[in-house]
């Protein structure tokens, strides 16, 4: 395994594995790696020939008042778990490789990239897919793996890949959650133990209004939502941001009776920590 750090040396490291009639799979992380990244490595090992795990903590997509200079950065341990997954090569660029002075462009995905996550963290999914756009340029992967955790992203970086014709097939990848049902996380760290024990409620929560759901146990999406937010707010410590039921294809809100396919999508901060998650109805 490498660990490569130039934009021109991915390219060309990526330009020659096409050449040799190679496929590449790209997993694009945060780093921080937790057994939720490790299992869209494990999926991009089985299906393609170079496996390329990108760590970059992308200051584009923080806002100014968010932890991007407490992000945890433990590289060693990552390349450790890279190696063992059977990773080809660590695509890990400085922020001035990627952004030189005088950088001017953005792309942005229209409309889904402003509400829910995108409405209380603004410019946040321009950063993403300004990133995502420039990874897929430097490491030309036939698949790129993106966790249904992160939904409203996934989706997005779905529209933008269609939209842009990138030569890219993006794979959803399951949520991997905490014995407890944690969606686990690289920002579960910052949670203080009365808090971590506190942040099962979520998931407990929303599996909890799937069931109802599936039962029928339920008349309008308004009581079912009211409901779900009383149960949460009475998790200590834990403050709402939103919770949506959405179609999951087009993420438009559903109101009164829900229409399955479904999905629950949740934000609240428990203490200073932000949390996401959400659940399919199906
Ligand atoms: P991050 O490093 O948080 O930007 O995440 C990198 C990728 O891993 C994104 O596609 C995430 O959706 C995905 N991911 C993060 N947490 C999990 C999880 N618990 N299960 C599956 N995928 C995840």
């Amino acid at each position: 395994m490498k660990i490569i750090r130039t934009v021109s040396g991915m390219q060309n490291i990526a330009r020659a594995a096409h050449k040799n009639g190679k496929t590449i799979g790209l997993v694009p992380t945060m780093g921080a790696l937790h057994a939720g990244h490790l299992s869209l490595v494990n999926r991009a090992r089985k299906e393609n020939d170079v496996v390329i795990v990108s760590i970059f903590v992308n200051p584009k997509q923080f806002g100014p008042n968010e932890d991007y200079l407490r992000y945890p950065r433990p590289l060693k341990k990552d390349s450790a778990a890279c190696r063992k997954a059977g990773v080809d090569f660590i695509f890990n660029p400085s922020v001035k490789e990627m952004y030189p002075e005088g950088f001017l462009t953005w792309v942005k995905v229209e409309k889904l990239s402003d509400f829910f996550c995108g409405k209380h963290r603004p410019g946040h999914f321009r950063g993403v897919t300004t990133v995502v756009a420039k990874l897929f340029n430097i490491t030309q992967p036939d698949r790129a793996y993106f966790g249904e955790k992160d939904f409203q992203q996934l989706t997005i970086v779905k529209k933008m890949a269609s939209d842009l014709n990138f030569p890219v097939k993006i794979v959803p990848c399951p949520t991997l959650r905490e014995k407890d049902g944690l969606a686990m996380s690289s920002r579960n760290s910052y949670l203080k133990p009365e808090e971590r024990k506190a942040a099962k409620n979520i998931h407990l929560s929303l599996a909890g209004a799937k069931r109802k759901v599936k039962k029928k146990k339920t008349k309008s999406i308004e009581e079912l939502l009211a409901e779900l937010e009383k149960n949460l707010q009475s998790t200590p410590g834990l403050v709402n941001q939103y919770i949506n039921i959405i179609k999951p294809k087009t993420l438009e809100e559903q109101k009164h009776h829900i229409q399955l396919p479904a999905r629950i999508i949740y934000a609240g901060h428990l203490g200073k920590t932000r949390l996401i998650d959400n659940i399919e109805i199906k």
